[in-house]
């Protein structure tokens, strides 16, 4: 039996390992073209953010007012949801008559249509993932003979480097720290969503406060996270790290360390 039979005999779902085969298509000839875009709930990943944000040539701050709505999620972390238009439709504000029009930044939800992931926290960490196929009855994509081997559409998606971003996220969200209370203090809140969602204002801090006297950080690293926005999320990541995990991914400059033990009256 291979993998994916074990999973599906075990969650009674259709559940597809990387080389099952799925049918689906869409294209601009599709009745159904744009549909799929409207009316939806669309969770954000701050790399969504990171690559909408940028397609659109705005600073993450005002992306994030025009377009997300923010919500606190199960563990008391925020969440951002795109917001949709306000007309009868309620159509996502980036689709046009001719299709979506970031396409090559749309975000992670929108790529891995019409699969569902479907792994749990065990396959996750065995490095393997499995998908179902979405049952939307408008979508005549489904009802299509053209076929698909689940690994090639991963990869025509380019969903590999979402995948990338969000396994270093979970490293903090999945965090036993973070799960086992639900976090309600306000700054550390404050501080979750400027690190992954408002990379900008993260940036500020980082390089405009006294952030740089406190921390030890390399040259090509200050470099880095100035000119480099994937560069900047990462050590946004590693931030929090340190700040929610208590991790010593960071090093704290040793005069301002004696400084602070002084204070304390620690040797
Ligand atoms: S509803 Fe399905 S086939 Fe139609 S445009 Fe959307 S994804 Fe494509
Ligand atoms: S971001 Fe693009 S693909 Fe996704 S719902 Fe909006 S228009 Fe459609």
């Amino acid at each position: 039996m291979s993998p994916s039979e074990i999973a599906k005999e075990k969650t009674g779902l259709t559940v597809l390992g990387p080389n099952d085969i799925f049918h689906f298509t869409c294209s601009p000839e599709m009745p159904c073209f744009t549909h799929c875009c409207r009316d939806i709930t669309i969770f954000l990943t701050p790399y969504d953010i990171l690559r909408m944000r940028r397609a659109l040539g705005l600073s993450s701050s005002d992306f994030l007012a025009r377009y997300t709505v923010t919500m606190i999620g199960d563990t008391g972390l925020p969440v951002v949801v795109l917001k949709m238009s306000d007309d009868d439709e309620k159509r996502c504000p980036f689709v046009t008559d001719a299709g979506c029009r970031i396409y090559a930044d749309r975000p992670w939800a929108c790529r891995i249509y019409p699969l569902q992931p479907e792994s749990s926290k065990i396959t996750e960490k065995a490095g393997k993932a499995y998908y179902s196929v979405l049952d939307i009855p408008f979508c005549q994509g489904l009802k299509s003979d053209s076929s698909w081997i689940l690994r090639d559409w991963i990869e025509s998606q380019g969903i590999d480097a979402y995948e990338q971003m969000e396994t270093l996220l979970k490293r903090i969200t999945n965090h036993e720290k973070i799960t086992s209370d639900k976090i309600t203090n306000q700054k550390i809140q404050d501080m979750y969503y400027m690190a992954c969602y408002d990379l900008d204002r993260f940036r500020r801090f980082v390089l405009e406060s006294s952030f740089l006297q406190r921390f030890e950080v390399s040259p090509e690293e200050v470099a880095a996270i100035s000119n480099d926005d994937e560069a900047l999320y990462r050590f946004a990541l590693r931030w929090l790290e340190y700040g929610l995990l208590a991790q010593q991914v960071l090093k704290v400059n040793p005069e301002v360390m004696a400084a602070k033990k002084k204070e304390l009256g620690i040797r």
